[in-house]
């Protein structure tokens, strides 16, 4: 079974239905060979995009993902980046940070898109996305920085990622956004409830979804858990793993979300395959919001 293919907006760009996460890819300790053969097995089940930020793996992982590109160029062709900046971490790596902030200044945006490109030793990405909103952005200056770097071919499309609706508006109406990335699982239900996902679908721009398992929460050892026992029956119900009905779950909303996968784990990435084809009757749907909001409807 191959990852379907989908348009984030009417604007492009098309891509895996799965997308692969990297942000943990420096915990997998991984070998070279091993990064490269994740990302040919990843693209054997079509998964052809991957998910960067300029500080994973404290600004290490762009640079390991970077250097299986590098002894393996023929992948390039075959796949779909993204990266996103706008965070400044206090780190070993940038000694020049002295307090965790956030920069979403024309001048950071290009300098660490260069450096993006530098370290996935690409020409140009995909998306790049503004990591988080931050009180000082200027709408104007973010929409001119990305039409700075469209121009110069160095990225194809734009988003943004944990933006409220208003804030996506906002950028949206100066620049064409193809995502906002955000955090959705059933322990993480606020773009149902916040107008996120409703806002999106406004505007037919598909959401990417993070720790769509709940950053592994849905797995921690809690027997008495009523969510955790749903998901058991359903799973069994269904004839598929606990992961797939919740990426098949996730999936069945009509704002088209595509889930990150944040595991290294090749079998964890073909649950979430499997679920593009799992349909979840109406009523199972709801007994998994229910199970999530711990009471039925209004
Ligand atoms: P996740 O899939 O919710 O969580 C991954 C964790 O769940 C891993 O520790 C993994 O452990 C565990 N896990 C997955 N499947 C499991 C299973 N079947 N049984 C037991 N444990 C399981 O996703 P995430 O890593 O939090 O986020 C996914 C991606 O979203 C990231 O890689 C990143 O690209 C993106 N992200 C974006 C933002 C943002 O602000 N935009 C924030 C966070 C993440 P194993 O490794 O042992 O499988």
């Amino acid at each position: 079974m191959l990852s379907p293919r989908l348009s984030l907006s009417r604007h492009g760009p098309s891509f895996s239905r799965i997308v692969a996460g990297m942000w943990r890819l420096a915990d997998w300790n991984l070998s070279l060979a091993e990064r490269i053969r994740l990302i040919e097995q990843c693209i054997e089940l079509g998964v052809t995009t991957f998910d960067h930020a300029d500080i994973y793996g404290d600004y290490q992982c762009q640079q390991l993902f970077g250097a299986a590109l590098q002894q393996a160029p023929a992948l390039k062709q075959q796949i779909q980046l993204v990266s996103k900046c706008g965070i400044k971490l206090t780190s070993s790596h940038r000694l020049e940070h002295r307090i965790k902030h956030y920069d979403t200044s024309a001048a950071h945006i290009l300098a660490s898109t260069e450096r993006t490109l530098a370290e996935l030793q690409v020409e140009t990405l995909d998306l790049l996305l503004i990591h988080r909103p931050d009180p000082l952005m200027d709408y104007d200056e973010m929409a001119r920085a990305f039409e700075t770097l469209r121009a110069a071919g160095k990225v194809r499309h734009f988003g943004v990622s944990n933006f409220t609706p208003l804030q996506f508006e906002a950028l949206n109406s100066r620049i064409a956004l193809v995502t906002n990335q955000v955090e959705f699982s059933p322990l993480q239900l606020s773009a149902l409830q916040d107008g996120q996902f409703d806002t999106l679908q406004r505007h037919g721009v598909a959401p990417m979804i993070w720790s769509a398992l709940g950053g592994g929460l849905l797995f921690r050892h809690n027997d008495t858990s009523p969510l955790q026992a749903v998901l058991a029956q359903l799973a069994a119900q269904y004839g598929s793993s606990v992961a797939s009905l919740v990426y098949a779950w996730i999936m069945q909303l009509p704002c088209r979300p595509l889930p990150l996968t944040g595991s290294g784990r090749i079998e964890v990435i073909r649950d979430a395959v499997a679920a593009c084809s799992l349909s979840l009757e109406r009523q199972d749907w709801y007994r998994i919001l229910q199970a999530a909001c711990g009471h039925e409807v209004a």
